[in-house]
């Protein structure tokens, strides 16, 4: 069928069009026939001329159909009068919007009003284009998003090492012969700080061409099953075991920093700390033996190219900036680092606008400010999520009255989310700029729905940056979206402006949306007015085009030529390519020395933290056999989240196709401990922890390393009032419950919910 594919948009086939799209769901981005009859979705398959993805899709793709005619999801905005919800016009959502806005500022300030971003928002063709406009004309000081749930010691150990908290290197994975895998799940979510399309499959091949493979995990997940080795791991100790493999390269003198050797800072300090961390010391606490440990990084040594890999586990934990920092030391001292098959920068055809160094070279500072209530040191701009329930319900100054929550259910995805459930009743103002009433957004006072994926136009912004090719497609919408209903960049700008003080009369959105392009082409030096003289109209389409423009192979508006525009990819429907990635640290680089700054003193200043996790798991590990532990978790059963390749987040399990099936909410446990606990598979299990206690039916398996349980996260959808029809029927539980709020990685602020001390006991 896709031959048949004539135009950039669809062809028709009698009755039936075919539209070629991107997958907006991940960051795999794959490319997608969908098949559309009558205003109907009747089909959706992978599309394998894509030039990105090459026919590759997972589940959730097929998908995209029963989310845009999803009954639940919200076509207009809604207005909560007490209990009451009822529809309104756009008019009079935002008239709402701007009396309650108003009303909070007048009475409380500035101060009182903070905002919360979720995840979807970096997929979203409008959101993720213009989060930073709304942040620049709301200038809120504190917000709060689901960073700091899953990956800001990513973006700490980047701004330290690069200079710039969102320019993160990524395996080339098509290119590499080994690959260690740590705190990732590829078999369930794909790539993560990662865009590559079917990483399994690629997987496969590093081993078809001779190399190998080794996954690091508590658990034995289906990324297991593409690899040559599984290493059970103790939650939380990843960063010893990656210290130990440091300590064995430098203690065997098999350092190479090879082409980025000119410009490594603070190898000498590395090597100092990497001596305390030997495998024989850290052994007993990772439960891996030393010379497994030894033998990983001498492998990783001897491949002909190899990448270390880490994500969402490796920061969800409580030292998730060491772990995070480690993996990019481990590439770097390997000589893997900056060159094809190790772990590098991506080159996007378009440039993320979070990308962009605004700011001269700066030594990052910590801690400018603390939360009111915790005392928690700001990072990056923002505190632990689980701050936020305490500042709407503690009284005093400064005291949170006014949300806006962008794409993002907190409620299901926080630590202590019952506190949250429970604060933002509390709310003067609230509003949510989502598709549907969630768990979160019920206690809203207007929701402003968004787009479904297929109504608006699509083009990856962010994920291209850590993408294994440089690569685009662009999709236009298949469905327009009602004439008065605005683009969710339109409903942010709005907000943004009303928090900035304007109203109505003083509100311009095209002035706005110039003023932002023009402050863009003053950065890439281009003449504003010669730019926007190119288009009619404003918004997320003209930023598209304005960055494929300026970015490494644009057109430069009529300086080069043959340069692309988004015309061309609108004229190439299955995308273009223009290559693998490509060495370029000693462009990206903005640190205030110049050099990769591989020993910041900020992360090394957490090690004593790890040494003192390190003693304490040696000093009881005696006792692991009298206590009954049957693992190396000698002080207990701790739980770790996962995900399942029918999940994404918390947003999907309104799809009865992607929930229908066997329960999939269930905690796992090995037999050891199912027997010591008194437990049976398929029996009713009691879960508790200091934050809260669940119960959750339990499935035995030896795919998980005893002395570890396992819940999904993004579950529990038993709130009354949310209307989310197939998702309240497979509830679940959400595991959040059992995650303590102040349980966090210490100098990130980033939730720990890998690794929380549980207790297991049968129902009854
Ligand atoms: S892996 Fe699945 S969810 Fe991700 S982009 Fe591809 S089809 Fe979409």
């Amino acid at each position: 069928m896709s031959n048949s594919v004539a135009t950039s948009e669809h062809t028709e086939t009698s009755e039936r069009e075919v539209h070629i799209r991107t997958c907006p769901l991940c960051e795999a981005m794959c490319g997608l026939q969908i098949h559309v009859e009558n205003e109907e979705v009747k089909l959706i398959r992978p599309d394998r001329d894509d030039v990105w993805s090459k026919g590759y899709i997972c589940p959730k793709g097929t998908t995209l159909g029963h989310i845009y005619h999803d009954p639940d999801r919200l076509r207009e905005p809604m207005i909560r009068e007490r209990d009451v919800w009822r529809e309104a016009t756009w008019e009079e959502a935002f008239a709402r919007c701007k009396e309650l806005i108003d009303g909070v500022l007048e009475r409380h300030g500035k101060s009182a009003f903070t905002y919360y971003v979720g995840n979807p928002t970096v997929h979203n063709f409008s959101l993720g284009r213009y989060i930073g406009l709304f942040q620049a004309l709301a200038g809120l000081d504190v917000c709060y998003s689901a960073g700091t749930i899953d990956q800001w010691p990513k973006n700490v150990s980047c701004r330290l090492m690069y200079g710039n908290s969102w320019v993160i290197p990524a395996p080339d994975l098509p290119r590499t012969s080994y690959f260690l895998v740590m705190g990732a799940n590829p078999h369930a979510s794909q790539g993560s700080l990662l865009a590559c399309p079917d990483v399994l499959g690629e997987m496969d091949k590093v081993r078809e061409r001779g190399g190998k493979c080794v996954v690091v995990d508590p658990v034995r997940t289906g990324t297991c099953n593409h690899a040559d080795e599984w290493v059970p791991i103790v939650p939380g100790t990843d960063a010893a075991f990656l210290l130990a493999m440091a300590h064995t390269i430098f203690e065997e003198d098999l350092v190479d920093l090879g082409d980025v050797s000119e410009i490594v800072s603070g190898l000498e300090d590395l090597r100092k700390v990497a001596e305390d961390f030997s495998p024989e010391w850290v052994s007993e606490t990772c439960d891996i033996p030393a010379e497994t440990i030894r033998r990983i990084a001498r492998e990783v040594v001897a491949a002909p190219c190899a990448i270390v890999y880490g994500r969402i586990g490796l920061c969800n934990q409580e030292f998730g900036t060491l772990a995070s920092w480690l993996i990019d030391v481990l590439n770097i001292i390997t000589g893997n680092f900056d060159r094809p098959g190790g772990l590098m920068f991506g080159t996007p055809i378009a440039p993320a606008m979070a990308t962009l160094n605004f700011e001269p070279p700066s030594e990052q500072e910590f801690g400018r400010w603390h939360s009111r209530v915790r005392g928690a040191p700001e990072v990056l701009g923002q505190v632990p999520v689980s701050c936020l329930s305490e500042e709407i319900g503690t009284p005093g100054d400064g005291q949170i009255k006014g949300l806006i929550t962008i794409a993002g259910n907190p409620v299901i995805s926080s630590p202590e989310p019952e506190a949250l459930d429970e604060a933002l009743p509390q709310l003067e103002c609230m509003i949510s700029i989502d598709n549907w009433l969630n768990e979160t957004t019920r206690h809203a006072h207007v929701i402003l729905p968004g787009l479904s994926p297929l109504e608006q136009p699509h083009y990856d912004e962010m994920i291209w940056s850590w993408a294994v090719r440089s690569a685009g497609n662009y999709s236009p919408a298949i469905f327009p979206p009602s004439d008065d209903h605005p683009q969710e960049w339109e409903i942010l700008t709005r907000l943004g402006a009303y928090l900035a003080g304007m109203d109505e009369e003083t509100f311009d959105l095209a002035t706005i949306d110039d003023g932002f392009l023009s402050g863009l082409c003053a950065y890439f030096q281009m003449d504003p007015e010669h730019v926007l003289s190119h288009y009619e109209s404003g918004g997320p389409e003209r930023m598209a085009d304005f960055m494929i423009r300026v970015g490494p192979w644009g057109d430069r508006y009529g300086e080069n030529p043959e340069g692309l525009t988004l015309q061309h990819f609108k004229d190439n429907p299955h995308g273009i390519d223009m290559g693998p990635m490509l060495p370029r640290v000693r462009d990206i680089l903005h640190t205030p020395s110049g050099m990769i700054e591989i020993a910041p003193e900020y992360i090394l200043g957490d090690l004593p933290r790890l040494k003192a996790r390190v003693e304490r798991s040696r000093s009881t590990s005696s006792t692991a056999s009298t206590n009954g532990s049957a693992s190396g978790t000698a002080e207990g059963l701790v739980l770790v989240s996962r995900r399942h390749v029918r999940s994404n987040n918390s947003w999907m399990h309104n799809v009865k196709v992607l929930v229908k099936g066997k329960d999939r909410c269930t905690l796992l446990i090995h037999p050891d401990d199912a027997k010591r606990t008194g437990v049976t598979d398929g029996s009713l299990a009691q879960v508790s922890s200091e934050a809260g206690t669940v119960e959750v039916p339990v499935e035995v398996t030896e795919g998980i390393k005893a002395g570890v349980v396992s819940l999904p996260h993004g579950w529990g959808h038993n709130k009354s009032g949310a209307r989310l029809s197939i998702a309240s029927e497979h509830a679940g539980i959400n595991n959040n419950i059992l995650a303590p709020g102040t349980f966090v990685d210490a100098i990130s602020g980033n939730a720990a919910v890998n690794g929380i001390p549980v207790e297991v006991a049968p129902v009854g």
